[in-house]
């Protein structure tokens, strides 16, 4: 069995013309003027692709005059003939099971008896001790296709993350934020990533025990660009679904050898550890600190993009800090139309993995990109209304948190459908919130909303995205602040209920007409569900 990355079909590309079409390496670069983009499902995958195509350029741009012309030409649409020949004269190292050398991998381990899943090379997939998943399948029964074995390896170099018993990660530390310039076509986005790097070029390793020349020393730019962190051999392919992109009766593979490297452990001084001495082009390096890069490792921050935050510095705390830079930015900081691929992790534990489309990386296009948690001012006496104060009646808070829970899409579409609707109207519907309102009820959980107000809540929250639901502490955004109200003031004591307050199927136009125009901003403000919920139940019923 052969599988060589340069002649095989694994990069999924769009081209000019809007077709779609799978290539191999070698056809990529050479047709790169007419492909629009390299498109795969995974911004990891996506980084890693282009990472290669960059890897094999930066190996042979001597043949067509350095780094810096092969940019030039790239730039302007051409790529040399010297150096795809050049890359085509040692295709015998990129060839996943060649016997002698296979492409990333270290015949060495052949024979260990100790295999691993597949899904190792691919942190979404749930295997080993990557725990942040709810499913775990059969790790033993998982098989890839051949082209997303090539995307799982690729991954090896850039994106390896530290992991349970000794797993080192890639050469840059835990997976960083990175830059990626984009281009009209993959020609001009590839010289626009080809920048010219600092230090010695040294060998690129593609295959064999990975160990670098000399740990303690700044690590030349093609052993960065080919660092393993694991070793790895592929078991011989059988034919199977994949259970990745879900392919049918092609070739693929099962367990694997999948094993750490003692040789990418960090050294250590003195008993610290000492990271390696190089920073990849572009990943955000802090300034004022030693090669730490800037990463997002915390879930509940990515889930809104307030991880971004960083990449502003740090100010306002003790330890103020100049914005993060990458080199990759900085020799392009004139070009417009970037990806920031932004995978969220912790150790051994994935989160999510985004590709973000910027402009540039200025201060006021990371801000743009931030959550708004602008302070509503309380609203004074509109109309001679008084905001009625919170309950903070546990029942509501509960109801509120229940729903968000427990109820599944299907549920929601349910819910969505039953808009204007009153509950003898949507059987469906009702059963929702019937199931919902007397388990609650049957747990004892006082201070509840009433069924109408329950009724009305769920067919709210049902109006709004998946993402829009989740509750924030910071949520400050209320419909009901932005109806008119009116309030009838006799004797010095105001009553609780506005004179002129819609009811019914009027309340429920206006609360969705408030909710909609939140979500139609650039960037909505967070519900505060719980806050509504109370606030209605006081009003109504
Ligand atoms: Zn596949």
């Amino acid at each position: 069995m052969n599988y060589n990355l340069l002649e095989e079909e694994w990069i999924p590309v769009f081209y000019r013309d809007g077709q779609f079409g799978r290539l191999g390496a070698m056809k990529a670069l050479e047709q790169a003027k007419e492909i629009r983009c390299i498109a795969p499902a995974s911004p990891l995958d996506l980084f890693a692709a282009h990472r290669f195509l960059l890897a094999l350029l930066y190996w042979k741009a001597d043949a067509a005059g350095g780094v810096r012309q092969v940019r030039e030409s790239l730039r302007n649409g051409k790529i040399p003939s010297e150096l795809i020949n050049g890359i085509k004269d040692e295709a015998h190292c990129f060839d996943l099971f060649d016997d002698k050398s296979p492409f990333l991998q270290d015949t060495d381990v052949r024979n260990e008896k100790k295999l691993k899943s597949v899904g190792s090379l691919f942190a979404e997939l749930a295997s080993g001790t990557n725990i942040a998943h709810f499913h775990h399948g059969d790790d033993k029964k998982m098989r890839l296709c051949l082209p997303c074995v090539t995307l799982g390896m690729l991954r090896v170099v850039p994106w390896s993350q530290q992991g349970g018993s000794g797993l080192s990660p890639s050469v840059h530390g835990a997976p960083p934020f990175m830059a990626m310039a984009k281009g009209d076509n993959l020609a001009i986005t590839l010289g626009l990533n080809l920048v010219p790097l600092v230090g010695e070029a040294s060998e690129a390793k593609w295959s064999r025990h990975f160990k670098p020349d000399e740990s303690n020393k700044p690590i030349p730019y093609l052993e960065a660009l080919t660092w393993n962190p694991r070793r790895i051999y592929l078991t011989p392919p059988q034919k199977g679904i994949c259970w990745y992109c879900g392919q049918r009766n092609v070739p693929t593979v099962g367990q694997i050898v999948y094993l750490k490297n003692e040789n990418t452990k960090l050294n250590e001084e003195k008993g610290k550890k000492v990271r390696f001495q190089w920073q990849d082009p572009c990943a955000f390096y802090w300034k004022d600190e030693a090669i730490r890069t800037a990463k997002s490792t915390e879930e509940d921050q990515a889930m809104y993009n307030k991880d971004l935050a960083q990449l502003l510095g740090k100010h306002g705390t003790k330890k103020e800090q100049k914005p993060p830079e990458s080199f990759l930015y900085e020799k392009n900081k004139e070009h417009e139309g970037w990806y920031l691929v932004t995978p969220c992790t912790k150790q051994a534990k994935t989160f999510d993995h985004r590709r973000i489309e910027l402009t540039n990386f200025s201060s006021e296009t990371i801000r743009s990109l931030l959550p708004v948690d602008r302070l509503v001012k309380k609203q004074k006496a509109l109309d001679g209304w008084k905001e009625p104060k919170l309950k903070q009646g546990q029942g509501i808070g509960h109801f509120v948190e229940a729903a968000v829970m427990l109820f599944t899409c299907a549920d929601w579409a349910t819910l969505s459908n039953a808009a204007f609707r009153q509950m003898h109207e949507s059987p469906a519907g009702f059963d929702i919130l019937s199931g919902l309102y007397w388990g609650l009820r049957g747990k004892n959980i006082k201070g509840l909303p009433s069924p109408n107000v329950a009724w009305l809540m769920l067919k709210l929250m049902a109006a709004v995205c998946a993402n829009a639901r989740i509750l924030r502490s910071n949520a400050k955004f209320n419909p009901l602040m932005s109806i008119p109200k009116r309030q009838l003031s006799a004797g010095g004591k105001a009553s609780l209920y506005p004179v002129s307050f819609p009811r019914g199927f009027r309340l429920e136009a206006a609360m969705r007409a408030g909710l909609v125009s939140n979500m139609r901003k650039r960037n909505p403000e967070s519900i505060d569900w719980i806050g509504l919920c109370d606030r209605l139940d006081q009003l109504i019923d």
